[in-house]
């Protein structure tokens, strides 16, 4: 698998400062900001500081130390943003999963209910 990074991705100019965002936590290792255009009253994105492309790159690649910081700060971001009746964690992967931005990210949508997971077909 050819995970090669391009470092002018939109979330690679955030975690620069060359542009903008709302920053829900940020930590060592992680950052999460509010998502642009919201699909749910909550949506935040946790991305790792890393380099990596897409969640199995992340997997396959990421220390240890990052791994762990990016799951203790989700839980954090869950913590904070009141999602107690539920929330969905979602994670876009290149062509077939509709990856928009080619930096690994974690969508964390709820404050409503979100319906099934897929359209039936
Ligand atoms: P994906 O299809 O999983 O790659 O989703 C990319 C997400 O990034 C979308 O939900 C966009 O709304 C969001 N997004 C794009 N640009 C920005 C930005 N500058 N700040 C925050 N979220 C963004």
């Amino acid at each position: 698998m050819d995970f090669a990074y391009d470092d002018q991705n939109i979330f690679a100019k955030i975690l620069r400062g060359e542009i903008p965002n709302r920053t829900v936590l940020e930590t060592e290792h992680t950052l999460a900001f509010e998502d642009i255009g919201p699909q749910a009253p909550v949506h935040v994105l946790v991305i790792p500081k890393g380099p990596y492309t897409s969640l199995d790159h992340f997997c396959q690649e990421a220390g240890e130390a990052e791994i762990t910081d990016f799951w203790r700060a989700v839980g954090e971001v869950c913590r904070m943003s009141g999602v107690e009746d539920g929330f969905r964690a979602i994670a876009n992967a290149r062509r077939d999963g509709v990856q928009e931005v080619p930096h690994f990210h974690l969508h964390i949508l709820g404050g409503k209910s979100l319906g099934r997971m897929l359209p039936a077909g």
